[in-house]
């Protein structure tokens, strides 16, 4: 196989995917590659996730689909978690794949791509002791709004989740790393900077004796950054969120009002068969003194509906929880068993038919309280920061600190931040024109 001139990075799954797809990205681009579009790339690395079960079934079908007209195919990673989980089993059941490479060994994919154009299919899932990030290139021009990842791992192992396994134990990156990579992605032109964990918040500097930094002095430094105008982080675990980090919502301007708190589920019964080492009344009290100093923050949140045992009243106890904390936005998902995981080999497995039922039981009401959340914006004035092109011509994307998106009309650059008069509301986004120029009657721009 000719050694690759071009590649594309396709990922999937969440925002630290995501992340560790712009850092491959830049890694091939330091190797002297080019980002080639879809169709075109000569390497491609599908960044996998391995949360559920889809996800693992969508990177069989999409080797697949790389498979040209003449029955040759690129050349082919796969990183992320699937890759982790399966290894070698890839290569097995999919012949065209010629790298395998694990989510803590992705700095060596140059050499990995090199052994494959020399014909030696390539197998890396070693998780080493030395970080991956001392071996990256700096950070290359983001856009306006930049993920940075401070933490990786988990040692909670709840029942149901492949993170512990496929991500390794919890690691914190150095503060020295984070606050370099932070000013590299100001210099490049972010105005906004997502930390990024499993558990984010339990982001301890390593470098530190004691008690050690944590996120909340990570978040006062940055403040301090000249340029920086927003900072957000998640996910955040309910047992993680320290008195310090919560008072940094009531006193640091660039944190945004927005909180990402897992609860899972709303019944103690099954948040004790998750393992999950919180209950509702913990996770309820978190959030009571969060709002205590930050009245307007919106909060949002992820369940699993369809745990193995979960009954009525359980699932009634998640509707309940649900209207209590009275989320902004949240995300829920059938409980899908992930082989090697306890809840796995659990009895009292939910029927498909019943985890649908209950699923979509749960979205509506997610989605009646984002509508309604997002309809207590109109009328208001919000700054806005322009993100990306809309579909209309002359329209751009961008999000209020609450973390809606807002389509605006506007002539003003990508990254910039603008004031803008919301005028109309949906679950998923806000209309808005730039702020003067509506008569606030209510028709989206
Ligand atoms: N560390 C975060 C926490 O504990 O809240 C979440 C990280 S996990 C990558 C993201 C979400 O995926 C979880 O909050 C959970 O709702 C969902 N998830 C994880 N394992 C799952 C499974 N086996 N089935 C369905 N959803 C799952
Ligand atoms: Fe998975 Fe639980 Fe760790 Fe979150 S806290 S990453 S859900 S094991």
């Amino acid at each position: 196989m000719n050694t690759p001139r071009t590649f594309q990075v396709k990922s999937f799954g969440c925002q630290m995917n995501a992340y560790d797809g712009e850092r491959m990205a830049e890694l091939l681009v330091a190797e002297g590659l080019e980002a080639a579009p879809a169709g075109e790339a000569d390497l491609v690395v599908l960044n996998t996730c391995h949360i559920r079960e889809r996800a693992a079934e969508k990177v069989y079908s999409e080797i697949g689909r790389l498979r040209r007209e003449d029955g040759s195919s690129p050349m082919i990673a796969v990183a992320g978690c699937v890759a982790q989980a399966e290894g070698a089993e890839i290569p097995r059941r999919a012949p065209s794949v010629d790298i395998v490479v694990g989510p803590q060994a992705y700095h060596r994919l140059p050499a990995l791509v090199a052994a494959a154009a020399g014909g030696t299919r390539a197998v890396d899932t070693d998780m080493p002791l030395a970080s991956k990030f001392a071996a990256l290139p700096g950070r290359r021009r983001q856009g306006a709004s930049a993920f940075l990842t401070v933490q990786e791992g988990c040692d909670k192992f709840c029942t149901y989740c492949v993170v512990p396994y496929t991500r390794g134990a919890e690691v914190s990156r150095p503060w020295a790393a984070v606050m370099d990579e932070a000013r590299a992605l100001v210099d490049g032109g972010a105005k906004e900077i997502t930390l990024l964990g499993q558990n984010v918040n339990a982001w301890r500097d390593p470098d530190s004796r004691g008690d050690g930094r944590g996120l909340e002095q990570l978040i006062v430094a940055l403040d301090r950054l000249p340029g920086l105008e927003r900072i957000r982080y998640t996910t955040s675990h309910p047992n993680d969120m320290t008195e310090g980090l919560i008072r940094a919502h009531a006193e640091i301007r660039t944190l945004m009002p927005y909180l990402h708190l897992p609860v899972q589920s709303g019944s103690d019964r099954i948040l004790k068969a998750m393992n999950r080492s919180h209950d509702t009344q913990s996770y309820l009290a978190v959030i009571e003194r969060v709002r205590a100093v930050r009245p307007d923050i919106a909060i949002s949140g992820d369940f699993i509906v369809g745990f193995p045992g979960e009954t009525d009243a359980d699932f009634e106890a998640t509707l309940e929880i649900v209207r209590a904390v009275n989320y902004a936005q949240a995300y829920s998902f059938k409980y899908s068993p992930r082989p090697g995981t306890p809840a796995a080999a659990m009895e009292g497995q939910v029927p498909a038919s019943v985890q649908d039922e209950r699923l979509q039981a749960l979205q509506a009401l997610i989605t009646e309280r984002s509508l309604a959340f997002n309809r207590a914006s109109v009328g208001r004035r919000s700054s806005v920061l322009l993100e990306r092109p809309g579909r209309k011509p002359g329209q751009k994307v961008g999000k209020t600190p609450w973390l809606q998106s807002v389509h605006v009309e506007t002539e003003a650059e990508i990254g910039n931040l603008i004031d803008v008069d919301l005028i109309s509301a949906g679950p998923n986004s806000l209309g808005g024109v730039v702020a003067g120029a509506a008569n606030l009657t209510g028709e989206a721009a």
